[in-house]
């Protein structure tokens, strides 16, 4: 295993993970620490667990960024402790049951048993903190924001804000190296999401999957983001056609097509045109030209 640390700021920390390319966080206070993200199975909540006490040995509290299996299936080892996150308990309980079943079958289909079995025997943790609009976490000398954002990436995107170091943890709102993925994305409002979130100028930015980057390369990719919404609206207007938007796009085809079909889904169709009436058949009024001049005066003066 491949997985190492990197500290963007003080005491902010990015463990980079093999698994996913993912990137979990860590904010260290004067008295408390926060966690964000746990990974994809509890054997993978247990190691990252291991690494952060060697780092500190504050309490912590956890964070989701959202729903997606692999940011929050390794909670169970972070015992008793608050679990933040926007969506409620309900919804990740029944959501996470969904998600190990199908999850466990895709690691099984491409011949990864073990794994599989890790997803599929991994005791879920469904937060108990809810964040609705901001929570600010004291943690001893320090303040992170815990920021409700989107929908987006997903229908219940939180994104992760230190302000005295200038970091933003983005979720998988951005993504380096892959990608971002529009399975149950809001491809109109995700790059207004992310426009909002880039408003304080944050120096780093610490992406769900792949390398930290700093606030220019999040522009680039918010720029990218409003491109897809555009080419979806031009479809809508017929300007362009799917295959056109899916070819000419700043992602891969097969990542604007799958934007395109999430769009169409969260789109309603135009109503029906209720049937008009036959307009009455009425004949136009006759033409009548009434014609006064009298050919008999000569007006030529001769
Ligand atoms: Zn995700």
């Amino acid at each position: 295993m491949n997985d190492r640390w990197i500290e963007v700021a003080d005491r902010v920390w990015v463990r980079r993970l093999e698994e996913l390319d993912q990137s979990l966080g860590l904010v260290v206070g004067d008295e408390s620490c926060l966690v964000l993200d746990t990974g994809v199975s509890a054997d993978a909540g247990f190691a990252y667990a291991t690494a952060i006490r060697e780092l500190t040995d504050l309490p912590w509290q956890v964070a989701y960024t959202h729903d997606h299996f692999d940011h929050w299936f390794g909670t169970a080892a972070f015992g008793e402790s608050a679990v933040w996150a926007v969506a409620d308990g309900a919804h990740y309980v029944r959501f996470g049951d969904e998600q190990r079943r199908k999850w466990a079958a895709k690691y099984r289909l491409d011949g990864r048993e073990q794994d599989a079995r890790r997803i599929a025997a991994s005791r879920l943790v469904p937060p108990n903190c809810r964040v609705q609009g901001a929570v600010g976490l004291d943690l001893g000398g320090r303040t992170v924001v815990l920021r409700q954002v989107g929908p987006a990436h997903s229908d219940n995107d939180m994104v992760v804000e230190v302000p005295d170091a200038g970091v933003l943890f983005a979720g998988d709102l951005l993504e380096q190296g892959a990608p971002p993925s529009y399975d149950s994305a809001f491809p109109i409002e995700w790059p207004q999401a992310v426009e909002y979130l880039l408003s304080w100028k944050p120096r780093i930015v610490v992406p769900g999957h792949g390398e930290p980057g700093d606030y220019w390369w999040a522009r680039s990719q918010a720029r990218d983001l409003a491109e897809v919404a555009r080419l979806c609206a031009e479809v809508a207007q017929g300007f362009l056609t799917e295959d056109e938007a899916a070819e000419h796009g700043p992602f891969p085809p097969g990542t604007m097509r799958t934007a395109i079909a999430r769009w169409k889904e969260l789109t309603p169709p135009p109503p029906e045109p209720a049937p008009q009436p036959e307009p009455a058949r009425t004949l136009p009024p006759p033409v009548v030209v009434y014609d006064f001049f009298d050919y008999s005066v000569d007006l030529t003066g001769n």
